[in-house]
């Protein structure tokens, strides 16, 4: 899958690319990642992208030429052009899983200031908003985007790392432990260094119920529970209620 990064600080978006998973996964080609610099897309001089908006106000607004001269620079049929934007869909585990399987190339534009002229919109096909707040720039939600779907391909990780892990299937993951088995006084539990690998999958299973239980209980009506499950939840809401 490629990835085109638009954006006025190239920079950012390479540090990050240049390490750990996400480099691995470069190094191997599953991703191609193409950092494409605002400035070499305009006509104006200095390499100017942005201006003051109309109708007064503070903040500098990214011009409609640069961006769509970037965007057509890179965009080809297969392309998906995603604007990052707090007023876009909210990304999720499910869009990244969507995405993964679903799109060749995808276009990230950053927007920077004030944010863009809205004319850009006729150039984008969604606009994509990593959560309910408002950053300095769009560099780290197409980071976000990026490492979160580049996860999920095929031999980047270990397909049962990602297929366990928070929001498959509307659970949070489990809790995991490693060496030392006593940590100041608090044992890794006994079950997991039995060996027995049913039992070990049962406490897994009602570590995933107990953390949704207690941390992200609007998850859990949305999940596919079998009846092992619901006897555990109903177990987890007599504790509770009791306390
Ligand atoms: N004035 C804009 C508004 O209130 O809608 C915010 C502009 S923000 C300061 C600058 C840029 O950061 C945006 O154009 C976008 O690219 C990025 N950005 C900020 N918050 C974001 C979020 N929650 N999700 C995705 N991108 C975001």
């Amino acid at each position: 899958m490629k990835f085109s990064i638009i954006t006025l600080f190239p920079n950012l978006i390479k540090s990050y690319i240049s390490e750990s998973i996400i480099k691995r996964a470069v190094d191997k080609n599953s991703i191609e990642v193409e950092v494409i610099d605002l400035r070499n897309h305009t006509t104006l001089k200095h390499n100017q992208v942005d201006d003051y908006q109309f109708g007064g106000g503070k903040g500098m607004v990214l011009m409609a030429e640069p961006v769509v001269n970037a965007i057509e620079s890179c965009k080809t049929k297969n392309s998906l052009v995603v604007l990052t934007s707090p007023q876009g869909k909210t990304w999720n585990q499910s869009s990244a899983r969507e995405y993964a399987s679903s799109n060749e190339h995808i276009i990230l534009i950053c927007g920077h200031y004030e944010g863009f002229d809205e004319r850009i919109l006729d150039y984008v096909d969604l606009e994509i908003s990593i959560g309910d707040y408002v950053l300095t720039g769009g560099e780290i939600a197409s980071i976000a985007i990026l490492d979160s779907i580049t996860r999920l391909l095929d031999g980047v990780i270990a397909k049962d790392s990602h297929l366990n892990d928070s929001f498959e299937n509307n659970l949070l993951d489990h809790p995991v432990y490693t060496k030392p088995i006593e940590f100041r006084g608090k044992i890794v539990p006994e079950v997991l260094t039995s060996g027995h690998h049913a039992n070990i999958e049962k406490y897994r299973q009602e570590g995933r119920l107990k953390n949704t239980f207690n941390k992200r209980p609007d998850l859990l009506e949305k999940s596919k529970l079998s009846n092992t499950d619901l006897e555990f939840i109903e177990k987890l809401k007599k504790v509770k209620g009791d306390n």
